[in-house]
């Protein structure tokens, strides 16, 4: 039987050319799935919805089935969020948004919807903070997407043998966050500084409204832990990261 028209809520996370005119988009949808869409003529000037195809746009968009890709025949621009797109900064942080997601979702594993949720809100933060903040709203937006896949790094208790802690004295990414002295001993391969865990725990227990009070956050830091993270818990490597790092 042959499949029907559809519609589908949709931040854009990608666009790669496709012959002379044609372009593939890679859109999250609002469960949290990948799909891979041709969008016809949008590099054409005259174009009808090319312009509503930008990175980070939340569009509501008409796809019906092709041969391989389905095809995108209407666009519907929700947000444009093309505040992300003006800086260094800004444009950097969103990219390290769009790559995750389409990195973490390429192989149908589909994220759950509160990931396009939170991704709406991080982009409407990096919209409106500084560029100071953009850095630091990325970092929070993997850390939490993260933890939303069940990957949240302990830090109120050893993440080995899960002992209450009070204060954090050791800190190891491989091993999942916090330990004990005791787990500590035998088991950190991967230290990190742990002047950076109440970085971790703010950035996960916050909203971005809160977090956009923060001024002067370790950026850098924060990013390497989200990279550190993603590469050892996910397998993930990013190419925007080293780029967004290097402006703070
Ligand atoms: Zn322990």
């Amino acid at each position: 039987m042959a499949r029907k028209t559809y519609k589908e809520r949709c931040l854009v996370l990608r666009k790669t050319k496709l012959g002379e005119a044609d372009s593939i988009i890679t859109l999250l949808a609002r469960d949290g799935r990948q799909i891979r869409a041709v969008a016809k003529g949008v590099r054409k000037p005259a174009s009808r919805f090319g312009a509503r195809l930008e990175l980070c746009s939340v569009v509501d968009v008409l796809l019906y089935p092709g041969r391989s890709l389905d095809v995108i025949s209407e666009v519907r621009c929700v947000s444009t969020n093309d505040a992300c797109r003006t800086g260094l900064e800004k444009a950097g942080a969103a990219e390290v948004i769009c790559e995750f997601l389409e990195k973490l979702t390429r192989d149908g594993a589909a994220t759950g919807d509160r990931v396009f949720a939170l991704t709406e809100v991080a982009f409407a933060a990096i919209g409106r903070g500084t560029e100071l903040q953009a850095g630091m709203f990325a970092a929070a937006h993997l850390l939490k997407a993260m933890a939303m896949q069940g990957l949240r790094p302990a830090i109120h208790e050893c993440a080995l043998c899960g002992a209450p802690l009070d204060k954090v004295g050791f800190f190891d990414i491989s091993m999942g966050g916090a330990l004990c002295a005791d787990c500590a001993g035998e088991a950190a391969s991967s230290p990190v500084d742990v002047a950076i865990v109440p970085w971790i725990d703010l950035m996960l227990r916050s909203t971005f409204d809160e977090l956009s009070r923060v001024e002067q956050a370790p950026v850098r830091k924060l990013l390497d832990v989200g990279e550190s993270w993603m590469r050892e818990h996910l397998s993930l490597n990013l190419k925007s990261i080293p780029f967004l790092k290097s402006l703070y």
